[in-house]
């Protein structure tokens, strides 16, 4: 289960730029390509999270439609799955233009509302 080490970088990501501060929703990009079942990482998430900074936080995924450039004709299509193949000639020489993202667009920090507002 592959998601479960995407889970444990993303802790980790999260974890860093957090610094400290409870983190409330991780915005993540996931590429169609990368094939991950978004409730295996929903569930790895919450599990790797567990004591952490990060631990209840939202997360949120947005997948990135795959796309590639066909190396035989020139014509861009959408890859919906494997092989890649070339929507216009059929072709399998394709270059993959988006689809195998896979990073942590956005965190969201629970403020510090003692320190900064002082009663
Ligand atoms: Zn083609």
């Amino acid at each position: 289960m592959h998601e479960l080490a995407i889970a444990d970088s993303i802790v980790q990501i999260a974890g860093r730029h957090a610094n400290g501060r409870r983190v409330t929703k991780v915005q993540l990009k996931v590429g169609h390509l990368r094939q991950v079942v978004p409730s295996a990482l929903a569930f790895s998430f919450e599990l790797v999270a567990q004591g952490t900074s990060v631990e209840g936080a939202e997360l949120e995924m947005e997948e990135v439609p795959a796309t590639g450039s066909c190396l035989g004709c020139g014509a861009e299509s959408r890859l919906e799955m494997f092989p890649l193949q070339c929507g216009a000639c059929g072709g399998f020489d394709l270059q993959v233009l988006e689809g195998e993202e896979l990073f942590v667009e956005a965190l969201e920090l629970e403020e510090d509302k003692d320190a900064s507002h002082g009663r």
